[in-house]
């Protein structure tokens, strides 16, 4: 029942979420030129963005819901991950070039999570810390 009803938000949002990241991808590779592949907006359980070793990215539909700024942010974070595949220093200089304030913008994304896993709401995710890879 509460999966049924997950998946008919999700049939219902994902249109709206597919056309959110493609202008926001668009928007922020015009900086930094970066070969975009494939962009998948999946219902995800646990994460709000990956990129596969194949180049092709994937997004959680419900990036719609959360702040602007914040779902800017998972975008950024994606997008480098297509020249920068760890965590290292030179992977977050190169979403400060995007996003100065990413360090502001991950702790409200956490902040985010916390609420709604204590919620139940909308975003029900899981793994704190784990969400964003
Ligand atoms: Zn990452």
């Amino acid at each position: 029942m509460l999966r049924q009803r997950n998946h008919k938000h999700y049939t219902r949002h994902k249109e709206a979420a597919r056309a959110l990241v493609h202008a926001r991808l668009t928007h922020y590779n015009t900086h930094y030129q970066l070969p975009l592949k494939k962009v998948f907006i999946k219902n995800t359980k646990s994460r709000w963005g990956s990129c596969s070793s194949r180049g092709n990215l994937n997004f959680s539909y419900k990036l719609l819901f959360l702040p602007p700024a914040v779902a800017d942010y998972v975008i950024v974070h994606e997008l480098c991950h297509l020249v920068e595949f760890n965590h290292g220093h030179a992977f977050w200089a190169r979403v400060a070039e995007a996003c100065p304030n990413y360090k502001e913008l991950r702790q409200s994304l956490r902040t985010i999570e916390r609420a709604s896993f204590a919620r139940k709401s909308v975003f029900g995710m899981v793994g704190f810390g784990t969400v964003l890879k």
